[in-house]
């Protein structure tokens, strides 16, 4: 029996699934339906042509995509009708940058779905330069802040979500939480939040392609082992100014944000921003990101820079903690259970 009906080989995308299963459904359903984690692979239930993976077969059923042996066939296939997947125009540049004072940069993903865009900052000091968050990865972040770097550069990931960590791989000096480190050595997809079956990454979420035959489908977090461990506490002296780490643990272990005491400026990643937070993540966890909250109240702001959305100040921090603390510790809610 042959699940896809046609053959790649003819160069044909015009292909339709014939197994009983999936009869009648057209290749980009049914590879948007592996995206979103409804399985099996259709690789893995009949023969197809020109994908030798019969000796897999009974190995990869029932298993995440990510995990299948055939992973990598699913991923030639997946090149192989791109056209037909992704239509869309290749943008002519991936990223933009706005300068917001004499020594900060933010660089944005402007083809990425805007409510999982991430705030990418370009701190330049006299000495050492910070980049904090590095995107998804799918276009050089090196190659287009390189005209704005002329001093080391220490690239940090705020964690390690894709939409934050994703670029890391790129930079010579890469630093993380200890409690993150290992999934981007590893290149963890389901710490990372871009496994396929989580369904966070979406062909839909891309206006333009970062390049010829993207799919959402071929997303994954760029292993990196990182050269630096940032802990609590920690001081990053760029001359004319240090950022001190705070190690913010509630939205994923591993999260961090960098302090400068002297101007009262936080830059926070996904720990706090001025939108929807996310503390029900695989990860996150409800009272600890309650204590986080408790600390950070004490905090004197003056500007925060988050990980998505716009930068505020002292009164909205206030408030969205605030808001925040008071729905989580109500009755009933895991916060005020697990607080006892
Ligand atoms: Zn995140
Ligand atoms: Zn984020």
């Amino acid at each position: 029996m042959s699940v896809w009906h046609s053959a790649v080989d003819g160069g044909s995308h015009q292909r339709v699934l014939t197994s009983s299963k999936y009869r009648g459904v057209s290749a980009a359903a049914a590879v948007s339906a592996l995206a979103t984690g409804l399985k099996p692979c259709p690789f893995c239930i009949g023969e197809t042509a020109g994908i030798r993976h019969s000796n897999l077969i009974r190995e990869c059923r029932g298993l995440p995509l990510s995990q299948h042996l055939c992973y990598k066939d699913v991923r030639w296939f997946h090149k192989k009708t791109s056209t037909v997947l992704n239509s869309k125009p290749v943008c002519d540049r991936w990223f933009a940058t706005r300068q917001i004072n004499p020594g900060l940069y933010c660089i944005g993903e402007i083809h990425y779905w805007e409510w999982n865009r991430a705030n990418l900052w370009l701190i330049k000091g006299q000495k050492q330069d910070l980049l904090i968050d590095t995107g998804l990865g799918v276009a050089s972040l090196r190659q287009h802040i390189a005209s704005l770097i002329d001093k080391p550069l220490l690239a940090i990931a705020s964690h390690v979500h894709f939409d934050h960590a994703g670029g890391l791989h790129e930079f010579d000096h890469r630093a993380i939480h200890p409690a993150e480190a290992k999934a981007l050595r590893s290149g963890d997809n389901h710490a990372a939040l871009c496994s396929h079956e989580l369904g966070f990454v979406l062909d839909e979420h891309f206006e333009q392609l970062p390049y010829e035959g993207f799919t959402a489908m071929q997303y994954t977090l760029h292993r990196a082992e990182p050269t630096q461990l940032l802990q609590e506490g920690d001081v990053l002296d760029l001359g004319d100014r240090a950022f001190e780490v705070l190690h913010l643990p509630g939205h994923s272990p591993g999260c961090i944000a960098l302090y400068d005491a002297k101007n009262q400026e936080l830059f926070s990643g996904d720990v706090i921003y001025d939108g929807e937070l996310l503390d029900q993540l695989p990860g996150s966890d409800i009272p600890t990101y309650i204590a986080t909250y408790e600390r950070l109240q004490k905090l004197p702001i003056d500007t925060v820079y988050p990980g998505h959305y716009h930068t505020f100040g002292c009164d909205r921090y206030q408030e969205i903690m605030a808001e925040y603390l008071e729905a989580r510790r109500q009755p009933g809610c895991p916060g005020e259970v697990a607080r006892g």
